[in-house]
């Protein structure tokens, strides 16, 4: 009795030990978007002069070609010509954090900087240090989605859709029970497929593979944008796996390609969102990497604690609750840890309390105006 009046007493004379939960007013549904190692620096630089060359970049297109789509003289220019939604729309009417050369540091606080320790930790809300590779197998702890999927107005409306499958492990497909797409596994045919959907099993099923682990970000789009029109989802998860597999390889003209078409994606889904009465003005996007990578001629290609900078990531909200502050500068810097308490209070849920090692929202893509109880 002692301990719960002294604690009483603590939170309500010392408010920093309990802040307040922030709630969305507007938004409704919410899409995590995750570009797989797509680095900041060509988010907000576009281009990279050093990698575009013929000698480091490891491209098959010719440099005169390369610099025709992706270079301009102008930082800012080439970025919106690499990312035009996310610098025409997202940008303009949202916020993205992590511009290093403008003072906004984004990054993982996980130690590792590769690909399960960032989903984990983003999902979560916290590191897991025992993650210590990509192949940990199934995550023994609840992610955000898998929590949300448990209250009654989101149950079975939650899921993930991804290019890879390791997702089936980072969000415990056969614990989690979320809807689930991913890799190269189409879900059983049945006896009354459309041609479209026949010819679509098709080339899963007759397309050379990348690797076994890894569909390419158009056929997740279809399946994706299918499952958009007629799976209601209220909390989703899209994440793509081009950028950080060509860079691997060494392929910067294809990591140009692909982190060009992984903009178109996000735009496609946002317009079809929006033209949709349940979506329309009701969606908020948060759009993010799961590391960064290294820099210069050759680390770009890898990314992890050898590889210095691979913490540095970024963030970008776009909704109906989110003030329309842009590029953030000279601002607080925020973590990956933040954005699974984020996500959940866009759809009005408290992640924090329900699992109290979760990083707090990031306060600051929440209208400050809106619910008193900010
Ligand atoms: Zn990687």
């Amino acid at each position: 009795m002692f301990r719960s009046r002294l604690l009483a007493f603590a939170l309500c004379v010392v408010p920093w030990l309990a802040p307040a939960p922030v709630f969305a007013a507007k938004t409704q549904n919410v899409v995590l978007i995750v570009s797989d190692g797509l680095r900041w620096q060509e988010i907000f630089t576009g281009a990279d002069p050093r990698l575009i060359s013929d000698k480091t970049g490891g491209n098959w297109v010719s440099e005169a070609d390369l610099r025709k789509r992706y270079w301009r003289e102008d930082p800012d220019e080439r970025r919106e010509l690499l990312f035009p939604f996310l610098w025409g729309t997202v940008a303009k009417r949202g916020q993205i954090f992590g511009n290093r050369r403008r003072g906004s540091d984004a990054h993982v606080t996980n130690g590792k900087a590769f690909s399960y320790p960032g989903y984990n930790e983003m999902s979560t809300g916290y590191p897991n240090d025992a993650i210590e590779s990509n192949e940990y197998g199934p995550n023994p702890n609840a992610t955000v989605f898998e929590w949300l999927n448990k209250f009654d107005e989101l149950h079975g409306r939650v899921a993930i859709y991804g290019t890879w499958s390791i997702y089936d492990d980072i969000f415990n497909k056969s614990r989690s029970g979320l809807t689930m797409r991913t890799g190269w596994t189409l879900p059983p045919a049945n006896g009354s497929e459309s041609p479209r959907d026949a010819l679509l099993r098709e080339l899963y099923s007759t397309t050379t593979q990348f690797d076994e682990e890894d569909v390419g970000n158009s056929f997740l789009q279809v399946i994706l944008m299918d499952y958009v029109r007629t799976g209601q989802p209220r909390v989703l998860f899209a994440g793509y796996g081009e950028t950080d597999n060509w860079a691997h390889q060494g392929r910067y003209d294809l990591v140009l390609d692909s982190a060009h078409r992984f903009d178109y994606f996000v735009r496609q889904l946002w317009e079809a969102m929006q033209s949709m009465p349940r979506y329309r003005g009701t969606t908020t996007f948060i759009i993010t990497t799961d590391h960064g990578r290294g820099s210069g001629p050759v680390q770009w290609k890898e990314h992890g604690i050898e590889e210095n900078g691979s913490e540095n990531i970024w963030i970008a909200v776009i909704g109906p609750d989110t003030p329309a502050l842009g590029e953030r500068t000279h601002t607080a810097p925020v973590t990956q840890a933040q954005i699974a308490a984020t996500l959940a209070a866009f759809v009005g849920k408290d992640w924090n309390a329900a699992q109290p090692k979760a990083a707090r929202p990031i306060a600051a893509v929440f209208d400050a105006a809106a619910p008193e109880d900010k």
